[in-house]
């Protein structure tokens, strides 16, 4: 126990100038500990040995800009920020639970509008690696370090002849944070061919491994959107991949773009070809205007509601899902507006808008704040709710 304490002490010392050293007797001290689930795992072929002296190094930065780490390119700033690379830095971090009393996490941040400064720690995911755990004739299992670019893990796929996930080719972000909300695109979201991930409980450091059902994976949805929100690190994520795949083309513009392309026979690279030449066409890069994809998920109304709104709106487009009728929240944006005769698509106002060709995507042109951003979302909901009783709900995570 009071070696213990001695750890914790030192480490946070040793933290404040940039340093986190540990040896034996931090090992000791946390005997027991389930780190030693990673070992067991055999996650990139890695084991804590308790008895040996190591020392892990750990980058702490104060007062760091994230303009280029949040896709939205928001001026704000960290407080400070530990940028994580390697699973010796993830065991000396969690186990120390002084650190850990507010505790951010980012990986793309193509996902997040920062509306204020982040208090406390915030950890830049930087984990790499993917490792092949499980193989027969039809399926590959493979688990992702949860640092590792999304869209890097799709194109491996494909070079390697991997099926289902190359309808999501192309969506920003890493893979840590593609189960928070479920990711999905072209008919096929995360959920399908998710198998499980590990994640860290950062009030305990224990290392729980989620299966799929435990997930509760939901539209843009997942137990880490409620339940658990922010409770826990998430890890890696094992994915299990078809050898003998059956490619979805139905969903979207994916057959019409296959056409144009000249493909009669299409496969999982011509597929994620098409997908990222719709996206590319569609989609603002964030590189050029920042953005983070969607702000809203697409709201699902009851059949009656549908019918209603029907009668005043015959061209209301919709889609039959379990819960009900899912409308285009694009459509509801692009129909009302911020005056009876103007509609928010392309409306913009100082250097925050909405895109003009994409209605669901708020815009920063340059200098505009979170709370600018985060205001005109409210506008939006509002004037939405008001013309179609409908309530919109925000998709990316307020900050
Ligand atoms: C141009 C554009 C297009 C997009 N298209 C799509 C699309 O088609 N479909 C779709 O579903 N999404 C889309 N998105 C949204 C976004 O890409 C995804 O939500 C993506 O999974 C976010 O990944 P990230 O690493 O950037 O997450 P971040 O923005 O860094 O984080 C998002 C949330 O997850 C948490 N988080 C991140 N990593 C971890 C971790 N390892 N452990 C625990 N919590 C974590 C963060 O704390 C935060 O709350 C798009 C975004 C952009 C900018």
């Amino acid at each position: 126990m009071v070696r213990q304490r001695q750890y914790k002490h030192s480490a946070g010392l040793l933290l404040e100038k940039g340093y986190v050293g540990k040896g034996s007797k931090l090992l000791k001290g946390n005997k027991g500990h389930s780190f030693s689930k990673i070992g067991d795992a055999g996650m990139c072929g890695f084991y804590f040995v308790e008895e040996q002296t190591t020392f892990v190094v750990m980058n702490r930065r104060y007062q760091v800009p994230l303009d280029d780490l949040n896709t939205f390119h928001i001026h704000a700033l960290a407080e400070s920020m530990i940028y994580l690379t390697n699973l010796e830095e993830c065991k000396a971090l969690f186990a120390d639970q002084n650190l850990l009393e507010e505790i951010h996490f980012i990986g793309g941040g193509s996902n997040i509008l920062l509306t204020e400064d982040i208090k406390g720690l915030t950890v830049l995911n930087q984990l790499k690696g993917k490792s092949v755990i499980h193989e027969t004739d039809d399926e590959v299992h493979v688990k992702f370090m949860s640092g590792e670019n999304w869209h890097e893990c799709v194109l491996w796929c494909v070079e390697n002849n991997l099926g289902g996930i190359e309808n999501l080719s192309l969506i920003p972000g890493t893979i840590g944070a593609a189960p928070i909300q479920n990711i999905g695109a072209y008919g096929v979201e995360l959920k399908d061919v998710f198998v499980t991930l590990e994640a860290i409980d950062v009030n305990t450091g224990a290392v729980h491994v989620f299966s799929n059902a435990e997930c509760e994976f939901g539209y843009r949805d997942s137990i880490f959107k409620h339940k658990v929100k922010g409770q826990y690190f998430i890890l890696s994520v094992t994915l299990s991949l078809s050898k003998q795949h059956v490619c979805h083309t139905e969903y979207g513009m994916i057959a019409e773009e296959l056409q144009k392309m000249g493909v009669e026979k299409p496969d999982i690279r011509s597929v994620s070809d098409a997908v990222i030449k719709i996206r590319s066409s569609k989609l603002p890069n964030p590189d050029h205007i920042g953005n983070a994809g969607s702000f809203f998920k697409n709201p699902i109304v009851t059949q009656e509601h549908f019918q209603s709104l029907k009668i005043h709106y015959p061209d209301l487009p919709s889609y039959p899902v379990e819960e009900g009728i899912k409308v285009p929240a694009a459509w509801l944006i692009e129909h009302s507006g911020p005056s009876s005769n103007q509609s928010w698509k392309g409306y913009r106002r100082g250097d925050c808008g909405v895109h003009e060709r994409q209605a669901l995507v708020l815009v920063n042109y340059g200098e505009a704040s979170g709370k600018e951003i985060l205001e005109l979302s409210t506008r939006i909901i509002t004037s939405v709710q008001q013309r179609f009783n409908i309530l919109l709900e925000r998709e990316v995570n307020v900050w």
